[in-house]
């Protein structure tokens, strides 16, 4: 198969559209990262998406969609906060689980009986899921377990030869995937990975907001877990990377010194000075610009044939809490802390 690159045009839309209606794959640009879209409810459609992935069955995908309308014919039981976090966060970067409706078959639902649902805010997403009038279930457009595309380039990368088309919508904005909650109760917003809408950015529309244990620590492959997902290694480049948490940029600069070998780098904030030993790329100074940068990163130190990062730790909290789950994931939760 020869994949094609398309822009978004009309015409191009029009084409990538009837793709998705005659059930093959279509990877597009989100504001977060690039999806891999099928008919979210056409089985046979949804099924090569895991084959092009290599994604493990029991990891349900997001089910994206146009509008609020299409909502209640892929999901049911929707609890009030919901409409009001719909009319707050949507369309953007926001997933939320409820039961799923009939129409969504359980391949595309990872074999759980509910559906994650998000509207893009990106305008050509939008617009394909309208023009093909599917819902279109889309995880990230990388081979499983690498990390998640944010160029058209990157997807090819990845999928060039497995899917049908790419549409090209230059860098997303976001960097990481979104932010997937579940409601326990009327009441209690769970945070089961997070992404650039925030615990702070969620508290006022509820009394209680926790987030998952699985964002901060490894779980086993065995142990049953609210999000399939977060099992799984994931988000990493060839290179071995190495988060290393020290109480200033001195610390680690000894450190990095002392311990590197020929093909080590770094990965560092903006505002670090330069360490002249050692190759250095930056991924910005707060969790906005390092959500951005990180993936984006990873494969550009691919590229330059790294095969040991020693990265700067970012804050565990706020936007930058989903950056430091990423980077965790990346290097299997093993930490340097000096
Ligand atoms: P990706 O498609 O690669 O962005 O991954 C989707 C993430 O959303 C995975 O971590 C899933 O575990 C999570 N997710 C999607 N649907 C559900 C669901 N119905 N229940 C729990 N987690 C879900
Ligand atoms: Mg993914």
């Amino acid at each position: 198969m020869i994949t094609q690159l398309l822009t978004n045009t009309n015409k191009d839309l029009q084409f990538a559209a009837n793709l998705i209606r005659q059930g093959e794959l279509v990877a597009f640009p989100t504001e977060t990262v690039y999806g891999l879209g099928a008919d979210a409810r056409n089985a046979e459609a949804v099924q090569k998406i895991f084959t092009a992935k290599g994604r493990p069955a029991d990891n349900p995908l997001i089910v994206h969609l146009a509008n609020l309308d299409m909502l209640e014919s892929v999901a049911k039981e929707i609890p009030s906060i919901a409409w009001t976090l719909a009319e707050q966060f949507w369309p953007g970067s926001l997933t939320m689980i409820f039961p799923k409706r009939k129409e969504i078959p359980e391949i595309t639902s990872g074999g759980l009986d509910t559906v994650g649902v998000r509207i893009p805010a990106h305008s050509a997403a939008r617009e394909l899921i309208s023009l093909s009038g599917c819902p279109i279930a889309a995880p990230s457009a990388n081979r499983s377990g690498l990390p998640s595309p944010t160029t058209a380039e990157h997807v090819l990368q990845d999928m060039s030869g497995r899917i049908a088309a790419v549409l090209d919508g230059g860098q997303c904005s976001g960097g990481v995937e979104s932010t997937v909650i579940c409601f326990d109760d009327a009441q209690t917003i769970h945070i089961l990975r997070p992404g650039l809408i925030s615990e702070n950015d969620l508290s006022p529309f509820t009394k209680s907001v926790y987030i998952d244990k699985a964002v901060f620590q490894q779980i086993s492959p065995e142990t049953k877990v609210s999000s399939p997902g977060m099992k799984y290694k994931h988000y990493s480049p060839k290179a071995k990377i190495l988060p290393v948490d020290a109480p200033d940029f001195e610390h680690f600069r000894n450190y990095v010194e002392q311990h590197k070998t020929n093909y080590t780098y770094c990965l560092l904030f903006d505002s670090d000075p330069e360490i002249h030993s050692i190759p250095c790329l930056r991924y910005g100074d707060n969790g906005v610009q390092q959500a951005h940068d990180l993936f984006f990163r990873f494969r550009e130190l691919d590229e330059l044939g790294a095969e040991i990062v020693y990265v700067r730790m970012p804050e565990k909290s706020g936007t930058s809490l989903s950056v430091y789950n990423r980077l965790m994931r990346a290097a299997g939760f093993e930490v340097i802390s000096l």
